[in-house]
């Protein structure tokens, strides 16, 4: 079925008062669009859109996107959903429910209105993941029952419903892998990597390395993400993905750790903590879909990201 000539002007961010989802926002009204934030609240913080208030080209809507929702647009991001492993367990069964319930509540809305839809799907997709690094084609290595399932297997779950409804109803998807990403406004208290890190060091406490820090992740800064975003909606209609976006430049949680304390400076010291069930040893993307179909890569280097999100966590720190 031939897709409506949408003008993506008026845009849907469903989880746009949260990390990744704010900082979308901020790019799309520079860009000239008018937005639409759906947000429940859940992991979210209206500090992260304060700035928006006013602005005729925002609009912030509280509602949960596993309920339906009857609203007139002309292209949509799914970022609802928490992300870090402390919020989405913390109500594992409404995380599976949100992932699960919100991509077909939006699915179904971007089928009435003929819309392309983008979708934030995670690395996570891979689990533990014995091929490294990860290219799309990997079907991963998920625990089904462990207590990342909620959120590895919910993701799973909706990126099927994306490709479905893309196949049975002709709908213009964007599924995107998201890699680990940090930047200004991630939640100090979302217990993820980077955030506590910076946190630690700036409040001088020890730095919890879980297990012997051994384990590796691959940091992409905020903005690169965003960028890649918005050139996967841009993306011809025969882009679908999965595309990984990701920076592959690979760091261990220990070099992390010692990078972060030479940056802060300060007393603190590294102490190890038991390793979380089923935290992936290795994570990587290959990003070469990415490069080829979006011209896309990363441009900041972890140190100048540090530097940046330090300065932001300075400033949450002294209040
Ligand atoms: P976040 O927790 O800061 O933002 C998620 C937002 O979704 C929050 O504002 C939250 O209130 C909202 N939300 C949660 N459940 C909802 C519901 N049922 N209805 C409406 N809103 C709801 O997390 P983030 O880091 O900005 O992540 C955004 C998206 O990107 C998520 O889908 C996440 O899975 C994905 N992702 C993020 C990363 C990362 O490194 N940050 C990596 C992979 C994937
Ligand atoms: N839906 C929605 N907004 C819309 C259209 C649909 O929230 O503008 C919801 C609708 O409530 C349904 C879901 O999306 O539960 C899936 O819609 P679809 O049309 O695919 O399925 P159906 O309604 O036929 O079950
Ligand atoms: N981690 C850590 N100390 C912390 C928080 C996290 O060593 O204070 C480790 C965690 O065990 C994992 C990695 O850092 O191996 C990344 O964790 P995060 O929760 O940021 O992201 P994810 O595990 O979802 O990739």
């Amino acid at each position: 079925m031939p897709q409506s000539n949408y003008r993506r002007n008026r845009v849907l961010v469903t989880g746009g008062a949260g990390f990744l989802g704010s900082h979308l926002i901020d790019r799309l009204l520079d860009r000239g669009s008018e937005v639409l934030c759906v947000d429940n609240l859940f992991t979210g913080d209206k500090s992260n859109i304060d700035h928006l208030a006013g602005n005729p080209r925002f609009e912030f809507m509280r509602h949960d996107v596993c309920l339906p929702l009857f609203v007139e647009v002309d292209a949509i991001y799914n970022l609802a959903c928490p992300a870090s492993p402390i919020h989405y367990q913390h109500d594992p069964v409404q995380t599976t429910k949100t992932s699960v319930h919100g991509a077909i509540n939006m699915l179904g809305l971007a089928k009435r209105l003929r819309v392309p839809i983008f979708q934030a799907s995670t690395s996570e997709v891979y689990g533990d993941p014995s091929v490294h690094p990860q290219p799309e084609s990997y079907w991963g290595n998920v625990n089904p029952i462990g207590i990342r399932s909620c959120y590895d297997e919910g993701k799973r779950c909706a990126e099927t419903l994306f490709f479905d409804y893309h196949r049975q109803h002709g709908l213009d998807v964007k599924v995107a892998r998201i890699f680990n990403t940090y930047g200004p406004r991630m939640n100090a208290a979302d217990g993820r990597v980077v955030s506590n890190f910076i946190v630690q060091a700036l409040q001088g406490e020890d730095i919890t390395i879980y297990g012997d820090g051994s384990q590796t992740r691959s940091f992409c800064y905020v903005d690169d993400l965003v960028d890649g975003f918005l050139r996967f909606m841009d993306a011809g209609d025969d882009v679908h993905g999965p595309i990984n976006i990701g920076n592959p430049n690979e760091f261990t949680i220990r070099q992390l750790a010692e990078k972060v304390i030479e940056k802060v400076g300060g007393s603190s010291k590294l102490i190890e903590k038991p390793l979380p069930q089923d935290d992936p040893m290795q994570r990587k993307p290959d990003i070469s879909k990415a490069r080829e179909l979006l011209n896309w890569q990363p441009t900041v280097e972890l140190d100048e990201g540090l530097d940046r999100t330090i300065a932001y966590f300075r400033k949450v720190v002294a209040g």
